[in-house]
């Protein structure tokens, strides 16, 4: 049997910006081998094994060598394999040198093209690489060739009137723009320099040729970044887009389709996710249907999976209707009413409800009620702490929906994570749940009302509050 390669761009780091074809292959991926520049937010969907060969500038974890043959290995044992790389994966990704040696070992392969950093970087801060009135071509250089020795055309480079777009050029930098004005470009020539374009710690500069250097110098600017010379640099001051949000990366519990995440991105602000625990199944018989009483509902996936326990046995919903449906909250309420059910009553405590009364929710949460001759606690699911792989230090802002997703991030994490989890702001949807923050020693906390809305002007107004603070410095 033989698997399959697929060397995907992965664009250039905003985690949306990613081809359709690119998804499907990370979802159907058994493994996947991932550089350095890749968001991490972008392997959160996959299920297969994934394995960094992330490579630091003179440091290289894994040889191209072991990664070529490591492609071999796992696509000869049959594996969909997905070769995971920043921007396009031909651009300078050594897309072509791993093509090469997978024809040459009869492995089948494609390349899905991502979109790159040398375009849409540049669009990041408003810079179109192409104008009618500014530049007719765009040319893409390396800043650091292959050690051949050999030199680029450098006369030719300076001559040419289009933008030109230098990637790896940062240690480079002096000597590029040495080399352009020697051979005769115009040291007035705008100069914009990009590093980490669309990711969270995004910043640019704009200078002149003659001044780029001591710039990106004074701003202690560096690698990944791209450098563009040509006169559409100079549209960054009027077309570089300052969306509310930008440079804020936030961390939100994961989930398929958030809306949350939504939100944030169209403010500007960068997503990462934390796991919440896995859900899993538990065995549990249902109550007695016939004999209505209380069902006391502590959270949306606790009544999915009464209800998918009452089709098995093959009654419906209809069964409850004289039942006394509670919620816990009302976001659980909101979220009931989505599947169909309309509650009685919204509370959070049970002692002042008719018995008897059947409370149902996840494992750990239902071990901190107690019971008594009319609460019965019925386990529907439970929830497994997930690994996380996370650099908070890379994070300002942490949000907390409910208060067992503190819990469980708390719980699946390393003494070391979690010090640098209490670096965070934890913005808590819910008194309830900032109150579950400081009671696991998170302080740094701000409750906001239960609904994203809330959290979106929270973190706007704290933006706000920074750049007046900032401004009076
Ligand atoms: N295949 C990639 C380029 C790989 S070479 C692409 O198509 O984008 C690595 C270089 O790309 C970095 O040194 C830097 O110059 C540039 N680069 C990649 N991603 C970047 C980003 N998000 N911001 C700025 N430069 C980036």
């Amino acid at each position: 049997m033989s698997g399959f390669v697929s060397l995907v761009g992965a664009g250039p780091g905003n985690p949306e910006l990613l081809t359709l074809l690119a998804k499907r292959r990370l979802a159907e991926a058994d493994v996947i081998l991932y550089d350095r520049l890749v968001n991490p937010a972008i392997l959160m969907e996959t299920t297969a094994e994934t394995i960094d060969v992330g490579k630091l500038p003179h440091h290289h974890k894994y040889s191209q060598y072991k990664i070529n043959d490591l492609l071999v290995t796992l696509a000869k044992q049959g594996k969909r394999v997905v070769r995971l790389k920043a921007g396009d994966p031909d651009v300078f990704g050594r897309g072509g040198e791993e093509s090469q040696y997978l024809k040459a070992n009869q492995v089948d392969y494609e390349v899905v093209p991502g979109i790159t950093s040398a375009i849409a970087g540049l669009a990041a801060v408003g810079i179109p690489i192409t104008h009618r009135d500014f530049a007719s071509s765009f040319h893409v250089i390396t800043g650091h060739r292959k050690q051949t020795g050999e030199e680029l055309d450098w006369h030719n480079i300076a001559h040419q009137e289009g933008t030109q777009v230098f990637l790896m050029g940062m240690e480079q930098l002096e000597k590029i723009v040495r080399q352009l004005i020697e051979n005769g470009k115009d040291q007035k020539t705008p100069v914009a320099v990009i590093q980490w374009a669309t990711h969270w710690n995004q910043r640019s500069v704009l200078a002149s040729l003659a001044d780029i250097v001591q710039v990106v110098a004074a701003k202690q600017m560096g690698s990944p970044a791209l450098i563009v010379v040509g006169e559409v640099a100079k549209l960054m001051k009027t077309l570089q887009p300052h969306p509310s949000l930008l440079g804020q990366h936030i961390l939100v519990p994961y989930k398929k389709q958030s809306q949350l995440f939504s939100l944030l991105q169209d403010a500007g602000a960068s997503v990462g996710f934390f796991r919440r625990g896995e859900v899993r199944k538990v065995a549990f018989e249902l109550p007695n249907l016939v004999k209505p009483a209380t069902l006391f509902i502590n959270d949306v996936n606790a009544y999915r999976y009464f209800q998918e326990k009452m089709i098995t046995q093959g009654v419906d919903q209809r069964h409850l209707a004289k039942w006394h449906l509670v919620a816990k909250n009302e976001v659980v309420a909101k979220q009931l009413r989505l599947v169909g059910i309309i509650v009685d009553q919204v509370s959070d405590r049970f002692d002042h409800l008719r018995g008897p009364i059947n409370v149902i929710g996840e494992q750990h949460q239902l071990a901190e009620i107690s019971t008594s001759e009319t609460v019965h606690l019925l386990t529907t699911y439970k929830r497994v702490p997930s690994k996380q792989n996370i650099d908070f230090a890379n994070y300002q802002t942490i949000v907390f929906p409910s208060s067992a997703a503190v819990q469980e991030l708390i719980s699946s994490l390393e003494p070391i994570q979690l010090a640098g989890l209490k670096g965070l702001t934890c913005l808590a949807m819910g008194q309830k749940v900032a109150e579950a923050c400081r009671s696991n020693g998170l302080d740094q906390v701000v409750a906001v009302a239960p609904a994203y809305q809330a959290v979106l002007a929270a973190l706007k107004e704290a933006r706000q509050v920074d750049k007046v603070s900032n401004s009076n410095r």
